[in-house]
């Protein structure tokens, strides 16, 4: 039974659910992000807050939170413009994607935290992809992980797991993940710390957190966010395990 875990973590609301999942069911947990060049800032910011107010308010995850690493991807920069690197208007490509797809991206990020891995005896990497309301990104595709969980398995020579725990799930289940891992005060804390906005933007302030509110992220984050509470009006009256 593996016992190490590696996050792929943004500092978004999903690596965030996806980083207490993991500080749930290993004893030990690492942290990795990367700077691609962003345009905004404010995720590798968001980053370091989220995760000192996950050591503050869960003690019991707070022991199992090792190093957080933070990688220079900006070579992604090199290859090509895209609308989260440049300031460019976010638009449909002509093969069907929106311009925010960073070809590669996942790709390079998964290589560079399997070597990770290895360096720091790591064996379980979590990453937070989804197909189930993702934007047709070809790189968050399941099959496109179990490849690459294949082939950094045989190009290290040591068997590494990628685990995705939001694979299957929407949004809204996303929010009542969060909820099941940590209650309450984890949701209050992906709704005030995490970002997920396209645009950067960190100020205004909705029931589902900053952002825009009009962008592609904002507006699946939103949404997200009214089908949890549709579903379940009073999350206190549901089982709130500790975390
Ligand atoms: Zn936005």
């Amino acid at each position: 039974m593996s016992r190490n875990a590696l996050v792929l973590f943004s500092g978004g609301q999903d690596s965030t659910t996806c980083l207490a999942d993991a500080l749930s069911r290993y004893s030990h947990v690492e942290t990795l992000g990367f700077d691609y060049g962003q345009r905004h800032r404010i995720e590798i910011e968001v980053r370091r807050t989220v995760l000192a107010r996950l050591r503050e308010s869960f003690p019991q995850w707070a022991a199992r939170l090792g190093d957080d690493h933070l990688l220079d991807a900006r070579v992604l920069g090199q290859v090509g413009t895209s609308a989260l690197t440049q300031d460019v208007a976010f638009a449909m490509q002509a093969d069907g994607l929106p311009n925010t797809f960073v070809p590669g991206r996942n790709l390079l990020f998964l290589t560079l935290a399997g070597a990770l891995a290895y360096r720091r005896g790591l064996d379980v990497l979590v990453i937070g992809v989804c197909e189930t309301d993702y934007s047709g990104y070809p790189d968050c595709r399941d099959n496109t992980i179990k490849a690459m969980q294949l082939a950094l398995s045989l190009g290290l020579e040591r068997p590494l797991a990628i685990e995705t725990p939001l694979m299957w799930i929407d949004k809204a289940q996303t929010w009542a993940l969060a909820h099941r891992l940590g209650g309450d005060a984890l949701v209050r804390l992906i709704v005030q710390e995490t970002h997920t906005c396209y645009e950067g933007n960190h100020t205004l302030r909705h029931p589902w957190g900053y952002g825009c509110g009009t962008c592609a992220a904002c507006q699946l984050r939103a949404r997200g966010w009214e089908g949890y509470k549709r579903d379940s009006p009073n999350p206190r009256s549901q089982e709130s395990p500790a975390p």
